[in-house]
């Protein structure tokens, strides 16, 4: 068993906010023009603060309030309809205007005004929580497979055991994206979290989650896309570079972020600098890769091994902190 001065669950969620915000400004940038703009080794650091203050986006705010969620969920009641309350609430945030007297949830991060800002919210989330509508695997809201659903979902993976986390990252993840490959890329990596986080190295809980994924119907898209990366990372005559990520895919899609993910934790298993930088420089969807490989890496190796550089300037910090406290305290026991 870990021990908790390795803060595991915090550093999963830190991982990811620092992931987020060292992708997010060249979220849109072609390799080429991050590298114009950055030279041959694109971005090593943040490449934009804001007084000081490193800003996460769409991806690190909904996934706060996907734990937000689960921890207001009654207990022993399903949490699913209290994690979409919670995307009602991020819905409600993203309205434009500062306005934290409406109360879809209670719970904290309403009351936050850098939760309110616009940082590239994905169309499907937006449009998804408009409708009203309740999305699930049974009942699909749409066909959509964007990478909306498996940014969100290392909360899942934090509180549960490996097999109810694929199911519920399944589950939070089809509340918005109807498509197979966009709930079952988001099962896959909430599972991984949660094996990571009992111990699991990363091959062993690839491995678990595959198990379960074959279980699944609509999973050929995904376990093909896990099968690249594996392919990829294994093969000596490629050395890591963004040009291999990009073989990958461009990570829009829910398979293809699991996909570049995990080729960057395979191929840096034990540093997380370099396999959060290799998730970022692309011309993919770098803060959605940031974020997913920032949870794994955080999840497998704890606190001490992020930079404590860009630890400190994370926005939220404190905020953050307060809910990986939570989360170890409501989590099923190793
Ligand atoms: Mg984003």
């Amino acid at each position: 068993m870990k021990t908790t001065s390795l803060s595991p669950h915090l550093a999963c969620l830190l991982g990811g906010a620092i992931g987020d915000a060292l992708g997010g400004p060249i979220e849109f940038l072609s390799l080429a023009q991050i590298r114009a703009k950055f030279g041959p080794s694109g971005i090593t650091g943040y490449a934009q603060l804001d007084g000081g203050i490193a800003r996460f986006t769409d991806d690190t705010q909904m996934t706060l309030f996907t734990a937000e969620g689960f921890l207001l969920a009654p207990p022993n009641a399903d949490p699913i309809p209290t994690v979409h309350r919670a995307y009602r609430a991020w819905l409600q945030t993203q309205s434009g205007r500062f306005d934290p007297s409406r109360k879809v949830l209670e719970g904290r991060l309403l009351a936050l005004p850098e939760m309110w800002a616009l940082r590239a919210p994905g169309a499907t989330c937006l449009s998804a929580l408009r409708s009203g509508r309740v999305g699930s695997i049974a009942q699909p809201l749409n066909d959509s497979k964007g990478c909306g659903g498996i940014m969100r979902a290392a909360p899942a993976g934090l509180l549960f055991e490996p097999q109810v986390a694929f199911e519920m990252g399944c589950r939070l993840a089809a509340l918005t994206h109807g498509h197979p490959s966009g709930y079952l890329s988001a099962g896959f990596f909430a599972c991984l979290v949660s094996a990571l986080l009992r111990g699991s190295d990363l091959p062993a809980a690839i491995r678990l989650a595959q198990l379960l994924l074959l279980g699944h119907t609509g999973r050929e898209e995904t376990a093909a896309a896990i099968q690249a990366a594996l392919s990829l990372a294994a093969d000596s005559s490629v050395p890591p570079s963004p040009e291999a990520v990009e073989r990958l895919g461009g990570a829009w899609i829910g398979e293809e972020a699991l996909a570049i993910s995990l080729y960057c934790a395979l191929v840096h298993p034990t540093d997380f600098r370099a396999a959060v930088l290799l998730s970022v420089n692309h011309s993919g969807d770098s803060d959605s890769t940031g974020a997913i490989t920032g949870n794994l890496l955080g999840a497998a190796l704890g606190l001490a091994a992020i930079p404590q550089e860009w630890i400190e300037p994370i926005e939220l910090r404190a905020e953050i902190e307060r809910l990986a406290v939570e989360i170890e305290k409501a989590a099923s026991p190793r």
